[in-house]
């Protein structure tokens, strides 16, 4: 075990010196138990992915000492979810709808808070993905500007399997100029597999699993 501890250190530190300025690391936690988020809250990570609700709480539970932590829902949001998400999480990464956006923003308002939230977009058709489609976002984007208790900071995507590096490269450059475009800052985008081609391509997040805490146990996997 301090083996694994000290592995997952060493990981983390690499990513951390890795990542180039302006660009953030997401520790996707999903399908790890509380130990080692705890392990790297205390090396110095502060944001921590998951994406499902019911397996998030029993964890944020065990960790509620460490106030320091910032959670990110990255997992596609069920209408019915919405409610225990914006309680439980500061950022959503997953926003894939108009009517999901008013939903979360009527929820916001009478749970108190202004959660900030990335608009989900699919750069390219992918059955396998929700997603925005560019255009209807464009098209949407002065609604959902207009709600008062959501906070829209950036987009947030990912890459279809079986992309080469270049047309994944494309893709995320795509995502920068729409979000440019739309004057957000942040993009959420590449994962353990593809984060270099992302950071490149002008990601501020990236949202790493397994290549920080190593493959998931069990069967969450991505896509979960
Ligand atoms: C699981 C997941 C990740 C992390 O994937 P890894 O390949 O393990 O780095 C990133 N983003 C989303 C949306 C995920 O569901």
């Amino acid at each position: 075990m301090p083996n694994e501890l000290e592995e997952r250190a060493q990981r983390w530190r690499a990513l951390q010196t890795q990542m180039p300025e302006g660009v953030r690391l997401l520790a996707v936690s999903k399908g790890h138990p509380a130990a080692p988020v705890r392990e790297l809250a205390e090396l110095g990570q502060v944001d921590f992915g998951e994406s499902r609700v019911q397996d998030a709480l029993p964890k944020q539970e065990q960790l509620a000492d460490l106030v320091q932590i910032r959670w990110h829902f990255i997992g596609r949001l069920q209408a019915n979810k919405v409610r225990p998400v914006v309680r439980a999480f500061a950022v959503i990464h997953s926003v894939d709808s108009l009517a999901l956006a008013q939903r979360m923003d009527r929820i916001a308002a009478e749970e108190g808070v202004i959660p900030e939230a990335f608009l989900q977009v699919k750069m390219r058709p992918d059955p396998a993905k929700g997603g925005w489609d560019p255009q209807a976002l464009t098209d949407a984007w002065p609604q959902l500007q207009a709600l008062p208790h959501v906070r829209f900071t950036g987009l947030m995507t990912m890459a279809p399997l079986g992309c080469s590096q270049e047309q994944r490269s494309a893709l995320f450059a795509d995502c920068r100029t729409l979000a440019d475009r739309l004057g957000l800052r942040e993009c959420s985008m590449g994962m353990s597999g593809d984060w270099p081609e992302a950071a490149a391509a002008g990601a501020t997040w990236v949202r790493v699993g397994s290549g920080l805490f190593g493959a998931r146990p069990g069967v969450v996997n991505f896509p979960a």
